[in-house]
């Protein structure tokens, strides 16, 4: 990588579901993140890079005004932010497949749910107002929307509201409080975002460059390689068999006048279903290897 003239600045969660997720990320793009007396700045030792640590809710913030060029955010805490302030907005460069949640609706389990409708004339809490008006909106739905930062699952209990919006991962904690997802708003996942219009000159080339390792980063993860040994005809059963797999490479085996070796990338996640497939269809001696890095 080139060096800039002053460095590139990325801003990730400081505490909280992504911040560890985030770090890492970087660590496996190659950069050294080195943890500084300064809790809010780490540097980045081997390239001009600075890590802002922040509240995630002010991310966003930094990255729509260039303070950051890119930031790593839940898609949720993005969408709120564009829903409430006008001007320019942080650009997704790409899912990170980490921080899978959706914004759902969920109302008391014991009640039939009568559909969207049904929210006409009630209080739902939420600390979603924006994304919530807007799916409101979109459905012609007139309700009155309550805000609240925290405990939003207890609402309907203390009756300040008759349904919430809130993140559901696992939906323990809604079943914990007698409450059931029947709607979903939005789904999200960490996203990484760059500053509106893309970073300065100064920083672009380095910006591009790590962009394209994340993407390399992003793409290994789950992604597979498979070697097996097949009689030549069932390839044509054997490759369809392999999950997201592009072209495999097919290499005769010494000695054996009837048999190819067949090497795959494969960018789903290989499971023993799968295996037993390819067994059945011929296959044999099937192994299965981690990627580490990636580039596309
Ligand atoms: P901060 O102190 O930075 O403001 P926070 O309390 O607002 O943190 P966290 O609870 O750390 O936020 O969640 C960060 C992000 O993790 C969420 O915005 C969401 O994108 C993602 N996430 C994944 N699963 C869940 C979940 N079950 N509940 C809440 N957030 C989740
Ligand atoms: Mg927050």
């Amino acid at each position: 990588m080139s060096v800039p003239e002053n460095r590139l600045r990325i801003a990730v969660q400081k505490n909280g579901r992504l911040a560890e997720r985030s770090l890492d990320l970087m660590r496996e793009a190659g950069l050294r993140v080195m943890k500084g007396a300064n809790d809010l700045l780490y540097r980045i030792e081997n390239h001009p890079i600075d890590v802002l640590r922040v509240r995630d809710d002010d991310i966003t913030t930094f990255v729509a005004d260039g303070v950051c060029d890119l930031g790593v955010i839940g898609l949720n805490v993005l969408e709120e932010h564009a829903a409430r302030r006008n001007g320019p907005r942080p650009e997704v460069v790409m899912r990170l497949g980490f921080g899978r949640c959706a914004l759902k609706i969920a109302a008391p389990a014991e009640a039939t749910w009568q559909g969207p409708e049904a929210l006409a004339g009630r209080r739902i809490a939420t600390s979603y107002p924006g994304v919530l008006q807007s799916w409101l909106r979109e459905r012609n739905i007139e309700a009155e929307v309550v805000e609240l930062h925290g405990a939003v699952e207890v609402a309907p209990r203390l009756k300040v509201a008759h349904a919430i919006c809130d993140l559901v991962s696992t939906g323990a904690t809604l079943e914990a409080n007698g409450l059931k997802a029947v709607e979903t708003v939005l789904e999200s996942e960490a996203v990484l975002v760059r500053a509106p219009g893309g970073p300065p000159e100064a920083h672009q080339h380095l910006a591009d460059v790590l962009t394209d390792r994340l993407r390399g980063v992003v793409a290994a993860q789950g992604a597979k390689y498979i070697m097996l040994n097949a009689p030549r005809s069932s390839l044509d059963r054997i490759t369809r068999l392999l999950p997201g797999a592009g072209a495999p490479t097919i290499t005769p085996l010494a000695g054996a006048n009837d048999a190819v070796a067949v090497h795959a990338v494969c960018q789903e996640n290989v499971f023993w279903e799968t295996l037993e497939g390819l067994k059945g269809a011929g296959a044999s001696a099937i192994l299965v290897l981690p990627i580490e890095k990636m580039m596309m």
